[in-house]
């Protein structure tokens, strides 16, 4: 089965990306802390409530500028402090500098890049090329669509296409437009905002679509390789796409015509006039947008959501990871940084395994992982070095 990982067509020549040092002052429970991370990786292990994801948190904000938990940035500084600022030194082709701070009574948060602070959060997106694995991934598959979206948004983010842009301004516009909508505007005021909406929404709809079809195949496999069998299929459901008539094949082209998306966004808008007016939001558009998981049961597709065992979601959930993985290993030709948060926790040993095997025979970057017992650590980083963290403090 590993070899037919291997084999997809993205196998890429290799270089290295790895967190050097990483400087923490007052990011949650961590305090004031400079750490020096060995190249090949580290184990973390500590007890729970002692700040493991807390520190993985803190260097994903490095890649992402926000929580990987959602939460927002005025609840990451320290309870009694008002801010917080963290430094990562980053080895790639040299070294580069990624520092990230929020202030809580100013709500300014702040990014900077070797030193000079980015006008543009969006520019400083994605230098770590990090992926977090975690016991929670499992709500990519069991969640509500937001959570499915807000994958999509960061992974289609990091690419670096425009895609942040087009987002963040597909967003105002539909809050400008469901605004006029709230305040009995009038239609001229809503439709101001119209072709505005459609140019960026289709936008987002066309790069979604892009991101599915490239990478469901890969999905697929690593879903087979993880688990030996249970199929699990990815596809995007735009809100676009809805209800257009042909088989599957043909709704699963919908998006790769940005234009056509535009069309068909503009019938939609009229369509959905009385609705939108009667709601006063805005009802159709990518905001409204599925990813599925497919399981075939008996030649008959279900949605794994509601229908797939608990191993068939976790595992959907891992490869969905794995995939991102391997979207930042074409994106930058060089290895992700992997931060396994616990991550295998609740998989079975063999299926456990198997991704730490997959995830060596595609190279060997930086892994740092957290567990609370040696026993947990030692079956997914024999040879890492091992900390300790207590009470939000690392001993390396
Ligand atoms: P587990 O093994 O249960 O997952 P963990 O080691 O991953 O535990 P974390 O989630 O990293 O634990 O840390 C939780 C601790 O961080 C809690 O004690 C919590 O009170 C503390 N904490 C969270 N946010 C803040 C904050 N803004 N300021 C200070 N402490 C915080
Ligand atoms: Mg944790």
């Amino acid at each position: 089965m590993l070899h037919h990982v291997r084999n997809l067509p993205f196998a890429v020549p290799f270089r290295f990306v790895i967190l050097r040092e990483l400087e923490l002052r007052h990011f949650r429970n961590l305090g004031i802390q400079e750490l020096r991370f060995p190249p090949e990786g580290v184990a973390v292990i500590g007890d729970n409530a002692q700040g493991k994801t807390n520190l993985l948190e803190a260097i994903y904000y490095l890649e992402s500028f926000r929580s990987f938990r959602g939460a927002g940035d005025g609840e990451l500084a320290a309870f009694p402090e008002d801010a917080f600022h963290l430094k990562g030194i980053v080895d790639g082709d040299g070294p580069a500098t990624v520092s990230a701070g929020f202030d809580r009574r100013r709500r300014k948060k702040k990014v900077s890049v070797d030193g000079s602070e980015t006008r543009r959060i969006s520019a400083a997106l994605g230098r770590l090329g990090a992926v977090v694995f975690s016991p929670s991934d499992v709500e990519l598959v069991t969640g509500g669509p937001q959570v499915r979206r807000r994958f999509l948004d960061i992974v289609l983010s990091l690419d670096g296409n425009g895609y942040v842009e087009s987002l963040s301004r597909y967003g105002r516009t539909l809050a400008q437009r469901n605004a006029a909508l709230r305040a009995n505007a009038g239609a001229q005021a809503v439709r101001a905002w119209d072709e505005e909406l459609v140019s960026h929404g289709a936008r987002v709809t066309h790069l979604r679509h892009e991101w599915i079809s490239t990478w469901s195949g890969a999905f697929a496999a690593y879903c087979a390789a993880i688990s030996g069998c249970d199929p699990v299929a990815l596809a995007y459901r735009p809100d676009l796409g809805r209800g257009r008539v042909g088989p599957e094949d043909r709704r699963a082209e919908f998006g790769a015509d940005e234009d056509e998306v535009g069309e068909r966004f503009r019938e939609r808008l009229r369509e959905s006039w009385e609705t939108d007016v009667r709601r006063g939001a805005t009802t159709v558009g990518p905001h409204r947008d599925e990813l599925l998981f497919t399981i075939t049961s008996q030649g008959r597709p279900l949605a794994a959501r509601t229908y797939g065992s608990g191993g068939q979601r976790r595992t959907a959930a891992l490869a969905l990871r794995l995939t991102e993985a391997a979207a930042i290993r074409r994106r930058r030709r060089a290895e992700p940084i992997l931060l396994l948060d616990d991550a295998f926790a609740e998989l079975d040993e063999g299926r456990s395994m198997r991704v730490m095997a997959m995830l060596r025979e595609e190279g060997a970057g930086q892994v740092i992982l957290t567990a609370p017992k040696e026993s947990d650590a030692r079956l997914r980083g024999p040879s890492l070095e091992r900390w300790r963290i207590r009470e939000g403090v690392v001993e390396a």
